[in-house]
C-alpha cells in the first residue's frame, strides 16, 4: 500500500475506505470487513455518520478472523462542530473510543470549521499529547482558517480533508497545503456518484480503455498521482475491490496535465466557507 507521510511522521495510506451514508449496522459491518479483507488498511467514519459501532464491528471481525492487527490499521473519526466546546469535545472523544472498541485512534478530525473550532482542536491536543490520537486534523477548512489555526496552537493539523474530486481539484488550496505540510485528502472522489459525466468524460474514457481499467479507477489514480489521498465509498463488493485495484498502472505526466486541464474549480458540497453554505450548515 501506497502511504503518505504526515508531518508528525506518522505513515497514512494513499487510499482508504469511505462510509458516509452507510448507515444500516449490518451493512456497515460487512462493508468494514469486505474492505480490510480487500487489503484497505484506511477506514474513514464520523460521529456524525452515526455508524462508528458498526465500523468498530467490522474491525473486530476483521481483526479476529486473522487478516489484519489493530496497529496495520488507519482509523479515521471526525468530531462534529455541536460538541466543539472543551467538555462535550472530551465526552464526544470518549464516546468514538468507545464506540470503535478503540485504545486509540490514529485520526481525529474536525469535520467542519464551525463553531468552538479553537477550544475543540485544543482538546483534539490534548488526546494527541496522551497518546490516544497519533494525528490530528481538520476538514473542510479553507487555507485562510487553517493559517490562523496554525499560527494560534501548538500541534499543526496534519491533514485536511476536503471535497475533491476531477471537477474540483482545489488546486490553489493545494499550494497552501504544501506550504503548510499539511496533506491533502479527498472525500467525494468520485463525485459521490452525483456527477456521472466525470466517468464519461472522453480523456477519461481514453484512458481506462488505454490502461484496460474502469472510468473510475483512472479518476482515483489521478489524485494519488496528483498526491491527492483518496477514500471512495462503496457497499458492493465489486466495487470495493475494483476501487482499491488502482496500484498496477501509472498514468504517464502528460496524461495527468490533460486531466489537470478538465478541472472546473466546482465543488457539489459547497465551499465550507460561502455564507449560504454555512447558513445551512447551521440547521444540522
Ligand atoms: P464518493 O465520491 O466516494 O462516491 C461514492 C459513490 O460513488 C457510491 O455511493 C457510488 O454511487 C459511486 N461509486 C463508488 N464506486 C464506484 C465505482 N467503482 N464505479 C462507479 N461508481 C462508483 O463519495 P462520498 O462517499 O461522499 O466520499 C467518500 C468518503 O469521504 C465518505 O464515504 C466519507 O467517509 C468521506 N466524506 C467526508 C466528508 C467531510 O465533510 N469530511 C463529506 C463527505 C464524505
Amino acid at each position: 500500500m501506497l502511504t503518505k507521510r504526515l508531518n508528525n511522521g506518522v505513515e497514512m495510506p494513499m487510499l482508504g475506505f469511505g462510509t458516509y451514508q452507510v448507515t444500516d449496522p449490518e451493512e456497515c459491518k460487512n462493508s468494514v470487513l469486505t474492505a480490510i479483507r480487500a487489503g484497505y488498511r484506511l477506514i474513514d467514519t464520523a460521529v456524525a455518520y452515526g455508524n462508528e459501532e458498526a465500523v468498530g464491528a467490522g474491525i473486530k471481525a476483521a481483526i479476529e478472523e486473522g487478516i489484519v492487527k489493530r496497529e496495520e490499521l488507519f482509523i479515521t473519526t471526525k468530531m462534529w462542530f455541536r460538541a466543539f466546546e472543551t467538555e462535550d469535545c472530551r465526552n464526544a472523544m470518549e464516546e468514538s473510543l468507545k464506540k470503535l472498541g478503540l485504545d486509540y485512534i490514529d485520526m481525529v478530525l474536525l469535520h467542519w470549521p464551525y463553531g468552538n473550532v479553537y477550544a475543540a482542536w485544543r482538546v483534539l491536543e490534548e488526546y494527541y499529547e496522551a497518546g490516544k490520537i497519533k494525528a490530528i486534523g481538520v476538514s473542510n477548512m479553507e487555507a485562510d482558517r487553517l493559517i490562523d489555526l496554525i499560527t494560534f496552537n501548538k500541534v499543526k493539523p496534519a491533514l485536511n480533508q476536503i471535497e475533491t474530486h476531477l471537477y474540483c481539484q482545489r488546486l490553489e488550496e493545494k499550494t497552501w497545503l504544501q506550504k503548510y505540510e499539511v496533506a491533502h485528502q479527498a472525500y467525494a472522489p468520485l463525485g459521490q456518484g452525483r456527477a456521472n459525466e466525470m466517468f464519461s468524460e472522453d480523456t477519461v474514457k481514453e484512458l481506462a480503455a488505454k490502461y484496460g481499467k474502469t472510468p473510475a479507477q483512472v479518476l482515483l489514480r489521478f489524485l494519488i498521482q496528483s498526491d491527492v489521498a483518496v477514500i471512495p465509498k462503496s457497499v458492493h463488493e465489486e466495487r470495493i475491490k475494483e476501487n482499491f485495484d488502482i496500484f498496477d498502472f501509472e498514468l504517464t505526466a502528460d496524461e495527468v496535465d490533460t486531466l489537470k486541464k478538465l478541472d472546473k474549480a466546482a465543488p457539489m458540497i459547497g465551499n465550507p466557507e460561502s455564507p449560504d453554505k454555512v447558513e445551512f450548515a447551521m440547521t444540522w
